[in-house]
């Protein structure tokens, strides 16, 4: 399947913007550029909100059975579609083929829960405090026209968490989907097109991201914002959201710590830690990237991570055998180059990795980093990449410490034989998302969001589904 260019996607309409402009889409394997994509002016982002209004009154009155049969169609489609859809994935973000595909396919599960979970969006009755005839309910109502906005890092995921939830809830969507990585987030919304949704029900743009934001958020028909995206975006959103009283999702970045306890399996440890940190070459929100291992087995972590990270086979993520592909725009290769030299500047060894691979495609070595001192810039900005940054402590009080010092709450990972210390770290490592001896495992029906500087709001489970609901009271009296 040869690249697309793509298009927006407007009141069941797929259309070039309606001045005609676009943007260029890269593969970031090899630099060349492979598509256009649609860039939106005012005129189409009036026709797109002024859809999502129509959309939502025709959805939202629709029964959970009819919106469940939909979107279970449009899942259908996603796995049917999968291998296509990952060569588009891989083309224009650069991940490994089977990464790309597990994403299609992981969409149609999430989809499919959503779908089910539709059904359950329940009120309550509560009795009167003095009065038989009066009967008090608790209603949900959907919240109304979404606007989401969504990166580029799993061009797929990122849009159905979102998409999923807000239809489930009977809300219409308008995206804002990454205009690097284009074609993944338009190969899902056409599944659902296909599946036969409404027109306006769902709507899809790209264009300027901070020319599009300002415009939606502030715009009477869009009554909640969603976004995906690091911490300062987030913070510029969240506060223009509050000027218009907008209800948010925010999903931002995150710091992950992997606590090695004295106790920990190091074998396991390095096998589930390494291997989350370069899936995606580490642009993922979830990433490791502050390895704390207890001082007495840390030259025995960090060598068996580095080697780890030294026979992993980079390329190009269409090629057979390929287990990290190039990171996804140039941005990343310049922040790998500061992180690294900023580190060593700072006494940091490098045991794995480092360098940039050849010149053609944004390709860097997956670098292992050990006694990387506290100021340094990786162990204090979100890397973004594939770079793990090792330090070593001596009492777990200093680990969790550590892994609190920061203002991100996102993810966090632990490795211990010990009930005590897997309680201890449970109740105190403060982040939204905690795996104790394993890789991360996020699923549709687990909340998945931070705490922190890493945002508000959930994208999983049935907190997902509240996030696109207003709860009212009504009350009859019988008379
Ligand atoms: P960036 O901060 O400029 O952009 C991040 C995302 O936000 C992009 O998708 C972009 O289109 C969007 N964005 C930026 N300004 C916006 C605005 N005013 N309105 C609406 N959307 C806006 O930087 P970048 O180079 O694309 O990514 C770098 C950093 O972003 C990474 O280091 C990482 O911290 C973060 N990031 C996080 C995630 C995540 O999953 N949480 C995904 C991608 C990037």
């Amino acid at each position: 399947m040869t690249y697309p260019d793509t298009q927006l996607y407007i009141h069941g309409q797929w259309q070039d913007a309606a001045d005609g402009r676009t943007l260029p889409v890269f593969n970031p394997a090899t630099g060349g550029e492979i598509g256009r994509v649609a860039h939106a002016g005012h005129a189409d982002l009036d026709r797109a909100l002024e859809a999502a209004q129509k959309g939502f009154e025709t959805w939202r009155d629709m029964t959970p059975a009819e919106r469940s049969r939909i979107m279970r169609k449009a899942a259908g489609f996603m796995r049917e579609r999968s291998a296509d859809i990952a060569r588009l994935l891989t083309q224009e973000q650069g991940k490994p083929l089977a990464e790309a595909k597990g994403e299609a396919m992981a969409a149609a599960d999430i989809i499919e829960w959503f779908a089910e979970e539709g059904f359950r969006v329940y009120g309550r009755i509560v009795p009167s405090r003095g009065n038989l005839a009066l009967r008090q309910m608790v209603v949900k109502d959907p919240v109304g026209p979404v606007a989401a906005f969504t990166p580029w890092n799993f061009p797929i995921n990122q849009v159905v968490r979102k998409v999923s939830a807000a239809l489930a809830a009977g809300c219409s969507m308008l995206v804002k989907a990454p205009e690097e990585t284009p074609a993944g987030p338009a190969a899902l919304i056409r599944a659902f097109a296909d599946a036969g949704i409404p027109p306006g029900v769902l709507g899809l743009v790209y264009g300027n991201p901070a020319e599009i934001s300002s415009y939606l958020i502030p715009h009477p028909v869009i009554r909640k914002i969603t976004f995906t995206g690091s911490t300062p975006v987030g913070k510029q959103l969240a506060a223009l959201a509050g000027q218009y009283m907008k209800r948010v999702t925010m999903e931002l970045g995150g710091h992950a710590p992997v606590i090695v306890a004295e106790d920990a399996d190091i074998a396991l440890a390095v096998k589930t830690a390494g291997g989350s940190k370069f899936r995606n070459a580490g642009q993922v929100c979830i990433s490791p990237t502050r390895f704390l291992v207890h001082e007495s087995i840390r030259n025995d972590f960090a060598a068996a991570l580095a080697q780890q990270a030294r026979s992993l086979k980079v390329g190009d993520g269409l090629a057979e055998g390929t287990q990290m592909g190039p990171l996804a725009n140039p941005r990343r290769l310049t922040a790998m180059a500061e992180f690294t030299q900023d580190a060593v500047k700072r006494g940091a060894t490098v045991l794995a990795g480092g360098e940039r691979i050849g010149e053609a495609g944004n390709f860097w070595q997956p670098t292992v980093l050990a006694d990387v001192p506290l100021d340094a810039k990786v162990f204090n900005d979100e890397p973004f990449g594939p770079l793990a940054a090792i330090r070593s402590f001596e009492t777990l009080d200093e680990a969790i410490a550590e892994a609190n010092r920061l203002p991100y709450g996102l993810a966090g990972y632990a490795f211990t034989r010990s009930l005590k210390n897997a309680d201890l770290l449970a109740r105190r490592v403060e982040v939204g998302m905690l795996w104790i001896n394993m890789p991360a495992m996020p699923s549709a029906e687990m909340p998945f969001g931070g705490i922190k500087d890493s945002g508000y709001g959930s994208e999983g489970g049935p907190e997902a589904l509240e996030a696109y609901l207003s709860v009212r009271s009504v009350a009859v009296m019988n008379v």
